[in-house]
């Protein structure tokens, strides 16, 4: 049977298909009418009989958010922690690891600009050295490469799995079998890849795994959430504790929560909480195979169309690529670009040298335009935003 991917069903489901032509998914996706309605529903009910008392009222609810993230990731619930973006949560499991002087942190060249500061920071604090793996020549992480690098001072290989800026994916499989063989933590930036593909961290073979809400899988904004393996828990101390991480027991004596929620903190949007929940739900009832299958297609098409544009280029990278599509055009700026597709209401946005500055300088770039595609877009959008690309650079050339 050929692979039909129902479309016309996944716009019918999300309201701000029929005011713009949203290429913006890895920034933030347009919400599907279950997670807007889930979210609203509390945040009224929070109005009506009061914030605590919704709290309780929806206690199934937001419990589920757990076990949704458990089957996307293939976990279990007690492994998960809800925080409030993927930063803090990618955070709690970084500045949970202790280092010493001489320890070697092994990191991809594509790594986010919040992860790398971080690693700066701790080296800084600790003189532990922070190591990029080189590329291979698609632009993924060099397996073979960080296999050369491995010895017993490397205490943590820390990698981003879809970098925010372009089609790449990181074979992140193949790092952390290595990772597994030298029992070398692993730490998995999924930020971008969570609700664009399948993930399954027994597959991956990670010991930590961090992911947003608002990107691929649809939730709310301010959602995030952390997976720590449950043997590699007690190999971490969250960086900050507090009275739901931990409980007071004597005048000098605490103890911590027995589960991954020992990272989480107090209070949270409890109505983004259990709209994250419906989101991962709708997500795994479209099946992330589906939405892999027909993302990838849809990508493959922009990237097609836009590169035998004259004066275009398309820039990713990478031997599977994803949904997200970035390129510049000869004479416009990616500023004036976004500027031009806004008024026509198109939304895209830039990827800037700061967000990922060891990769943008290894390819001498400055900025690219990021067309971000997500399963309810269409061939007919990708046709209409290359029309207005076209004309772009045909005027700038
Ligand atoms: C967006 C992004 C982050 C940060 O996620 P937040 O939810 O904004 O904290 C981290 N890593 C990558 C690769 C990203 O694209």
């Amino acid at each position: 049977m050929p692979f039909v991917f129902d479309v016309q069903r996944a716009r019918e489901e999300t309201p701000g298909c029929a005011n713009v032509l949203h290429f913006n998914n890895a920034g933030a996706s347009l919400l599907p009418e279950p997670v807007l309605s889930a979210t609203l529903d509390h945040l009224r009910l929070e109005a009506q009989i009061g914030g605590y008392e919704a709290a309780d009222h929806a206690q199934e609810q937001s419990e589920h958010t757990y076990d949704a993230i458990a089957t996307l990731l293939h976990c279990s619930r007690d492994e998960v922690a809800l925080i409030e973006n993927a930063t803090r949560a990618w955070d709690m499991a970084f500045y949970g690891m202790r280092f010493q002087a001489g320890d070697r942190i092994l990191t991809s060249i594509a790594e986010y600009a919040s992860n790398y500061i971080a690693y700066l920071q701790v080296a800084r604090k600790t003189g532990a050295v922070v190591e990029p793996i080189p590329n291979d020549k698609y632009g993924q992480v060099d397996v073979k490469a960080l296999q050369s690098m491995l010895d017993e001072r490397v205490k943590l290989i820390s990698v981003t799995h879809v970098p925010t800026n372009g089609g790449l994916v990181n074979p992140v499989q193949a790092i952390g079998k290595l990772a597994r063989q030298h029992a070398i933590p692993f730490l998995v930036d999924a930020c971008q890849s969570v609700g664009q593909m399948p993930i399954d961290v027994e597959q991956i073979g990670c010991d930590m795994l961090s992911a947003t809400g608002r990107k691929y899988l649809r939730g709310p904004r301010g959602t995030g959430f952390l997976y720590v393996r449950r043997a590699f828990l007690e190999q971490l101390e969250p960086p900050m504790l507090d009275l739901h991480a931990a409980t007071w027991t004597t005048q000098d004596s605490y103890e911590m929560r027995p589960d991954a929620r020992r990272f989480e903190n107090w209070e949270g949007n409890v109505a983004g909480r259990i709209g994250l929940g419906v989101a991962v739900d709708y997500a795994l009832n479209w099946g992330l195979e589906n939405i892999w299958r027909h993302l990838k297609a849809l990508a493959y098409q922009l990237r097609t169309q836009l590169s035998p544009i004259p004066g275009v280029i398309v820039h990713d990278r990478g031997v599977n690529q994803c949904g997200i599509v970035t390129f510049t055009i000869e004479g416009i700026t990616p500023e004036e670009i976004k500027r031009q597709l806004t008024t026509e209401k198109i939304n895209v946005s830039i990827s800037d040298y700061n967000s990922t500055l060891l990769d943008m300088e290894s390819r001498h770039l400055n900025k690219m335009v990021r067309a971000s595609l997500h399963y309810y877009n269409t061939e007919e959008e990708i046709e209409r935003f290359c029309k207005h690309i076209d004309r772009m650079a045909e005027a700038a050339f």
